[in-house]
């Protein structure tokens, strides 16, 4: 008997391929994000993103520091300081420890402006119309995604609960409130994971592991 054989696409479009694609659109949604609440500010985006990088790290940064978690050069970086330096958005001091060292650090002004709200926000709307369990859903799979890249060294150390030595996973017996931070000395659920604490610390790497298995096994 002849049987009719199923046509295959010559190229046929992976899922992760598709994730991607569908990534890249909310990328795009995002920098429009960025764009009008720069804009708003009589900034830019990297000088914005400068800007709220620097929000709640009490010590600064250095350039070679900031251009990292950018992903752009420090020549970009530091045109992008001096900038933000002449409008006293932020500025620059001395290392406390090494006085060589430079820090940027952001000035109350700085703050006041990334204070500065925004109507609208298109990827805070596409966030907004997935349910509870599915935001929750997506904010665990972005946190497994970051901490690859990160633990791949492909992006700086992100300050997220994972990766804290404060943060102990499902030790509570609570369903709603399952994990517990040794900083604040308080349990809290898997919605309220951080992806950019500014009370992080970072475990050592065996110990990051650790914790990784149990929060993957739950
Ligand atoms: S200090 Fe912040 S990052 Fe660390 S476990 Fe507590 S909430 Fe999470």
């Amino acid at each position: 008997m002849y049987i009719r054989r199923m046509e295959t696409p010559k190229n046929p479009l992976s899922l992760n391929y598709r994730i991607r694609e569908g990534l890249s659109r909310l990328a795009m949604a995002m920098r429009v994000d960025e764009w009008e609440r720069a804009k708003a500010i009589g900034l830019n985006p990297t000088q914005l993103a400068i800007l709220t990088l620097l929000e709640g790290r009490k010590g600064g940064l250095g350039v070679k520091e900031i251009a990292a978690h950018l992903g752009v050069s420090q020549p970009t970086a530091t045109d992008s300081i001096n900038a933000l330096g002449k409008k006293g958005h932020v500025e620059k001091r001395a290392g406390q420890g090494d006085r060589r060292s430079i820090g940027v650090h952001l000035t109350p002004a700085g703050l006041a402006a990334l204070r500065h709200d925004t109507e609208g926000q298109l990827a805070e709307q596409a966030i907004g119309s997935l349910d509870d369990g599915e935001q929750q859903q997506l904010l665990i799979t972005l946190v497994k995604m970051i901490r690859h890249l990160q633990e791949k060294d492909a992006i700086p150390v992100q300050r997220m609960c994972v990766t804290c030595r404060y943060f102990a996973p499902f030790v509570h017996a609570d369903e709603e409130r399952p994990h517990h931070c040794h900083f604040v000395n308080a349990s809290f659920g898997q919605r309220e994971l951080r992806v950019d604490c500014r009370d992080h610390e970072l475990a050592d790497p065996s110990s990051r592991a650790a914790t990784w298995e149990t929060f993957e096994t739950g």
